[in-house]
């Protein structure tokens, strides 16, 4: 990384200006660093006259939580950068558009999605988004069909699995989702009100396997090009449009981690409504649209990759098997429902958590909503093997509030 440097405001109106088919030439720019995460710079330049704007995104080499404690490889900007322009080629209403790529100085410039609000933010604030569902299931069905070996060449898939091998930051995913949570360590982070919970998780030998079968899931299961971080603050939305941000965890993985995340997001925030919906009948309103969210992101998913697969698999003992693609679906139904609990259990024991939860002020609301959101999680990854259909896993959120 000869030329690397971490970019300032000056730094970024002045590769900005590059941009003349967004900015006036000699324009004057605004700058503004708005990056939440702990990894990255994020640069917003607007030019108030005209209203345009651009997003430059460069990788800072460590974590920032930690200050330089934790390195962390800039080659994950390039990753970032590779799995927005496949993603964006394959649900181009859903991905914001790359304009350049710099992998020296570990950049991704590209659209201004600020028109949108991060969904995190919105579900806190209960706003329905109708269109959810049906959007993030096309996400789901074009980017990993057709990085899968249902949908591509599969000597094109070996190679391009070369150039997403995200050792770090799989890593990070390996410890903090598939080990920590179950162990006594330093990274964990839960109040002592539910240490007894946190203590139970340590010895429960029968959620262990499954955890030791989830690990091993990720570990080995190339199936198609995740996200790798598909939570709902990697998703930009509005009523009336969705787009996926934040790819830089992305590399060949089990299908189901990424369903999985959707699905966990939805009912941290459907455990976290013991809050942010202050009475039974509204409370009860927003969560009947979670649960609509869930059930709609399966089943508008199953049937959009069932089509893909009938319509456009050329796999020629993958297209013709009988019941090959039932078993398929079944098995990436139960895969889902066992990370989507893993992804839970570790945003409310492990190291990084949600809002959803976190910022709940009332130290018993707090505790009633994580309560229930481990109760969710572990039933997820106690049953996951034994799943049969989305309305099971509907079924235990429902039960279990
Ligand atoms: P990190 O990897 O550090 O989490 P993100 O890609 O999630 O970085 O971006 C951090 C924040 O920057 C987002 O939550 C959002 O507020 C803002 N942001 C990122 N990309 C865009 C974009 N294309 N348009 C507008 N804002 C963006
Ligand atoms: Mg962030
Ligand atoms: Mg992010
Ligand atoms: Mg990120």
């Amino acid at each position: 990384m000869s030329g690397y440097h971490p970019y300032n405001e000056a730094d970024a109106i002045g590769l900005a200006r590059s941009f003349e088919n967004v900015f006036s030439p000699g324009a004057d720019l605004h700058c503004r660093e708005i990056g939440d995460g702990n990894l990255n710079l994020v640069f917003h330049i607007t030019e108030p006259a005209t209203g345009k704007g651009l997003i430059i995104k460069q990788a800072l080499p460590y974590v920032k939580v930690f200050g330089e404690s934790w390195p962390l490889s800039i080659d994950r900007a390039r990753i970032e950068g590779e799995a927005l322009k496949i993603q964006h080629a394959l649900a181009p209403e859903l991905v914001p558009q790359v304009l350049l790529t710099n992998h020296e100085q570990a950049i991704t410039v590209m659209e201004d999605l600020s028109s949108h609000v991060i969904m995190r933010k919105g579900l806190m604030e209960r706003t329905l988004y109708p269109r959810f569902a049906g959007d993030i299931s096309t996400f789901l069905a074009q980017t990993l069909f057709f990085t899968s070996d249902l949908g591509m060449s599969q000597q094109e898939k070996k190679l391009r699995q070369q150039s997403f091998v995200n050792v770090e930051l799989c890593q990070i995913t390996e410890d903090l989702i598939f080990d920590e949570p179950y162990r006594e360590h330093e990274r964990n982070n839960y109040e002592d009100s539910i240490a007894d919970e946190a203590a139970a998780l340590r010895i429960d030998g029968e959620l262990l396997t499954e955890i030791a079968l989830l690990r091993e899931k990720f570990l080995t299961r190339g199936e198609a090009l995740l996200h790798g971080d598909l939570h709902t603050g990697s998703i930009f939305a509005l009523p009336e449009s969705t787009k996926v941000i934040d790819p830089e965890f992305a590399f060949y993985g089990p299908m189901g981690f990424d369903i999985g995340a959707v699905i966990a997001n939805l009912l941290l925030n459907f455990a976290s409504q013991e809050h942010w919906s202050q009475d039974e009948a509204s409370r009860r309103e927003y969560r009947e649209f979670l649960l609509e969210a869930v059930r709609g992101t399966w089943t508008q998913f199953s049937a959009k990759f069932r089509t893909l697969w009938d319509e456009q698999c050329q796999d020629p003992v993958f297209s013709k098997a009988p019941g090959y693609q039932d078993l398929y679906m079944d098995r990436l139904l139960q895969d889902t429902a066992g990370f989507a609990g893993a992804k839970m259990i570790r945003r409310i024991v492990g190291f990084a958590h949600v809002a959803d939860l976190d910022a709940i002020p009332d130290d018993a609301a707090r505790e009633r909503a994580k309560r229930l959101g481990l109760l969710i999680g572990k039933e997820l990854i106690r049953q996951n093997r034994t799943i049969r259909s989305i309305e099971q896993i509907i079924d235990i959120a429902f039960t279990a509030a």
